[in-house]
C-alpha cells in the first residue's frame, strides 16, 4: 500500500565543479541543501504559468502537515516564531543558539518530532529562558486558545516540549502496544483505541469490492459522545482555510493546463477537495494517471500512509515538476522490458504478474516541494498507490534527476568514502560507478519493483499490517538488487561495466549493515519502513551468507568494515530473499513478514551504533538533508498578465521558512475538535 519512497543518499564523488552553491546550512543531524531548476527557460509561458500556479497550491498546505503530525505543532511554531521575530536579549547566549537550532528543527521536521526517527526531539534551552522570552512578547503574538492567558497557555505546551514521555513518539509500531493510542499524531481524536479504529475501517470494508476507495484516507477519527465519528478534511471541514486556497490555485492551474487529460485530473482533485469524497478521489488517481503526455506533472493531496501507524491516514505533500527529456530515455527503456524482468525474476510463477502494466516512467526535474516532501524530500515516486487502480490503469513512476544532482555535488569530497569502504578497490569502483548504479537502483526500485508481483485471489492488501510498508520497500529494492548484475542490463545499454553493479551492492550492504545507523538517536531502534527495509536485506544476507563468507564484518584499528568476498554469491542470495519475501506480501503472510521484519530489520547493535556516530561526527557529515526551494516571482504587464516567471535562489532556509509561516499560513492554531 506504500508506493513513495525517499531512498537515502550516500556521500559520492562528482568531478564537476560549479558555482552554483549547493549547500545552504547545518544544524543538528540536518544539512540544508539547494537545488537547482536546470532548463527552467526551456520551458514555454504557459508551462511556466502552469508551474508557478501549481507551485502556489503546493505551498498553502504545509500547515495541514504541522496539525497532522501533533495536534500543538502549530502553535508551538508560531511561538517559536514570534520569539524569533522580537527576541531583544542576547542572541549569542547558548540558550538563544539552542533555541535557534530548536526552531530549525521544528520547521525541518514541520513539528516537534524528528521528520524520519519519529522520536521527538528535546529542547537544549531552558524552560525559564522560553517563559522570560514568551512573557516579553505582546500578547497578542501568543497563540493562545480564546480567552486564555499567556500563563496558562504556557502550562499547556511547556510540558509538551520539554518532557520526554509526553507525545513521545510521532509514529509508534512497537509490537505489543496500542499502536494508536500510542503515536503522538493527530489522526485520531483523545481516547481512540487501535481495535476500535479497525473495527471502525473494516466494517466499511466490503469484500466483494474489487474497487474499494481508500477509506479512512483524508479525515481525522474522534470520539464524540462515545461514538466515532470522522472529521473530514475538505472545504468547509477540517482544514478547510487551507484547503480553499489550494482549490483557488488549481483552479488557476486549470487555465493554463497543457492538455484536456491534465485539465480533467486538475478538476477532479478540485472536485475531491470541495466534497472529500473518495470515490472523487480514486477518479481523480485514474485521470492523473492516464495523462502521461504533459510536461509538467505535480502530486498534490494527502497521499501517503507512513505517518499513520495502521497505514490509513495520509499527510499532505506537494512535488511540482517537469519532465526532464535527455535523462527520462533511460527510464522508458526500463519500463518497455518490464515484462521480461517480470518473467525472468527468482520469484515463484504464481506470484508473478502475467501483464506488467502500464510501468510509466520518467525522470523530471523538480520546481517546488511542499508538505511531507519538504524540506526533506523523497528521491523516486511511485503513485497512485491503489492498488485496483494500480492493476487496471498502471501507476506513473519519477527519479527527480536535480534532487540527486544537489546530493551528490553537494558530497562531493566530503571524505565519507575514504572512512566507510574497507578496501582500494571497491573504492574506486564507487568513485566511477556509484552515482550511476544508485540511480539505476531507484529507477529499477520505482518501475519495477513497486510494480511486480501480484496477491493471490482472496488476499487482503492490508493482510501484513505494520510490516506492510517495510516488507513492500524490500521486495521493490531486492528486484532492483537482484537486476543490477544481469546481463540484460548491459544488453539495454543501462550500464556498460559488467563490475558496475559491485559499487551497489557494496554500497547497500555498508549502508544496511553500518552507516544508516548515523541516522538513529542513541538508545533507540530502526522504526521507518525504507530503514528497516535496508536493515533486513542486509542482515539477512550476512546471515545467510555466513559458512560461505560472502560478506563480512571486520574491524581494523577499532573501525568496522564491510567486505564482500563473493559477490556473485550475494546475487543469489538476493535471488533467494526476493523471491520469499515476495511470497510473503502475495500470501499475506502475517507471520513471516513480522519474524523476517523484527528479526532482521528492527534491531541496533549499540556498540557498533556509538562507533558509527563518532566517525560521523569526526567528518561532521550530517545524516540527513533537506531542501530550500527556489523563488519564483510572476512578472506581470499593465493589464495583470502574466508575462514571465522569474526564478532565484538568494533565499536562506530561516528567511523561507519565515516567509512561507507569514504568506502561506492560513490555517488556525487550533484545529477540529
Ligand atoms: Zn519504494
Amino acid at each position: 500500500m506504500f508506493f513513495s519512497c525517499a531512498k537515502e543518499q550516500p556521500a559520492r564523488l562528482t568531478v564537476q565543479e560549479e558555482q552554483f552553491d549547493y549547500n545552504v546550512e547545518q544544524f543538528a543531524d540536518l544539512g540544508v541543501l539547494r537545488y537547482q531548476v536546470t532548463d527552467w527557460d526551456s520551458l514555454s509561458l504557459q508551462q511556466k504559468s502552469l508551474i508557478y500556479c501549481l507551485n502556489e497550491a503546493a505551498l498553502y498546505g504545509r500547515d495541514i502537515l504541522f496539525d497532522q503530525n501533533n495536534r500543538y505543532n502549530l502553535a508551538i511554531r508560531r511561538t517559536l516564531e514570534a520569539v524569533y521575530a522580537n527576541y531583544k536579549g542576547d542572541t549569542a547566549s547558548a540558550d538563544y543558539q539552542a533555541f535557534a537550532v530548536y526552531l530549525k528543527r521544528v520547521w525541518f521536521s514541520n513539528g516537534i518530532h524528528h521528520h524520519y526517527g519519529e522520536e521527538k526531539f528535546l529542547p537544549g534551552f531552558s524552560k525559564e529562558f522560553f517563559t522570560n522570552a514568551v512573557k516579553s512578547l505582546d500578547s497578542t503574538l501568543v497563540p493562545r486558545r480564546e480567552n486564555q492567558s499567556v500563563d496558562t497557555f504556557l502550562d499547556e505546551i511547556i510540558p509538551v516540549m520539554f518532557q520526554p514521555e509526553l507525545y513521545a513518539k510521532k509514529v509508534n509500531q512497537d509490537s505489543g502496544i496500542d499502536v494508536i493510542a500510542g503515536s503522538a499524531n493527530n489522526y485520531y481524536g483523545e481516547g481512540v483505541t487501535q481495535k476500535e479504529v479497525e473495527l471502525f475501517y473494516n466494517a466499511m470494508k466490503n469484500p466483494n469490492d474489487s474497487t474499494p476507495v481508500p477509506f479512512g484516507l483524508n479525515s481525522r477519527l474522534i470520539k464524540k459522545d462515545g461514538k466515532l465519528v470522522e472529521e473530514i478534511y475538505k472545504t468547509g471541514g477540517l482544514y478547510s482555510p487551507a484547503i480553499e486556497k489550494i482549490v483557488y490555485w488549481l483552479e488557476e492551474a486549470g487555465k493554463y493546463a497543457e492538455n484536456p487529460q491534465q485539465k480533467k485530473a486538475i478538476e477532479l482533485l478540485v472536485d475531491f477537495y470541495k466534497t472529500g469524497d473518495l470515490k472523487k478521489y480514486d477518479e481523480y488517481s485514474i485521470a492523473w494517471v492516464k495523462d502521461t503526455e504533459s510536461v509538467v506533472d505535480f502530486v498534490n493531496g494527502f497521499t501517503e500512509s507512513y505517518g499513520d501507524a495502521l497505514g490509513l491516514k495520509a499527510s499532505w505533500e506537494a512535488l511540482v515538476n517537469f519532465k526532464d527529456l535527455q535523462a527520462t530515455a533511460k527510464t522508458k527503456v526500463i519500463s518497455e522490458n518490464a515484462q521480461w524482468f517480470e518473467d525472468h525474476s527468482p520469484v515463484a510463477p504464481q506470484f508473478k504478474k502475467e501483464n506488467v502494466k502500464g510501468v510509466s516512467a520518467k525522470t523530471i526535474t523538480a520546481t517546488i516541494l511542499g508538505g511531507d516532501c519538504y524540506p526533506a524530500t523523497p528521491i523516486g515516486i511511485n503513485l497512485p498507490n491503489s492498488n485496483w487502480i494500480r492493476k487496471e490503469y498502471g501507476s506513473k513512476s519519477v527519479t527527480i534527476s536535480n534532487i540527486t544532482e544537489a546530493y551528490d555535488k553537494a558530497a562531493a569530497g566530503n571524505g565519507f568514502l575514504d572512512e566507510f569502504v574497507c578496501c582500494p578497490a571497491e573504492k574506486e569502483i564507487m568513485e566511477k560507478f556509484g552515482s550511476q548504479t544508485d540511480n539505476l537502483h531507484t529507477d529499477l526500485h520505482e518501475c519495477l519493483g513497486h510494480a511486480s508481483g501480484q496477491l493471490l485471489p482472496g488476499v487482503n492488501s492490508d493482510a501484513l499490517n505494520i510490516y506492510g510498508s517495510t516488507i513492500e520497500e524490500a521486495r521493490a529494492d531486492l528486484f532492483g538488487l537482484y537486476y543490477i548484475p544481469d546481463p540484460k542490463i548491459l544488453e539495454i545499454g543501462l550500464l556498460n561495466n559488467p563490475e558496475a553493479y559491485k559499487a551497489e551492492y557494496y554500497k547497500y550492504m555498508m549502508n544496511g549493515l553500518i552507516t544508516q545507523l548515523s541516522r538513529i538517536e542513541p538508545g533507540k531502534q530502526i522504526e521507518e519502513a525504507h530503514m528497516r527495509n535496508r536493515s533486513l536485506i542486509a542482515h539477512w544476507v550476512l546471515e545467510r551468507g555466513q559458512a560461505n563468507k560472502v560478506a563480512e564484518l571486520v574491524k581494523k584499528d577499532g573501525k568496522t568494515y564491510v567486505v564482500i568476498n563473493d559477490y556473485e554469491k550475494m546475487r543469489t542470495l538476493i535471488g533467494e530473499l526476493l523471491a520469499e519475501v515476495q511470497r510473503i506480501k502475495s500470501e499475506g503472510d502475517f507471520a513471516a513478514a513480522k519474524q523476517l521484519v523484527e528479526q532482521y530489520g528492527v534491531k541496533v547493535d549499540l556498540e557498533l551504533h556509538k562507533e558509527v556516530r563518532e566517525r560521523y561526527d569526526k567528518l561532521g557529515i550530517a545524516p540527513y538533508k533537506g531542501f530550500v526551494n527556489p523563488v519564483y516571482e510572476a512578472v506581470k504587464d499593465k493589464q495583470g498578465n502574466i508575462i514571465d516567471i522569474r526564478i532565484s535562489y538568494k533565499e536562506g532556509y530561516a528567511e523561507q521558512m519565515m516567509r512561507y509561516s507569514e504568506d502561506y499560513s492560513p490555517l488556525p492554531t487550533y484545529n477540529g475538535k
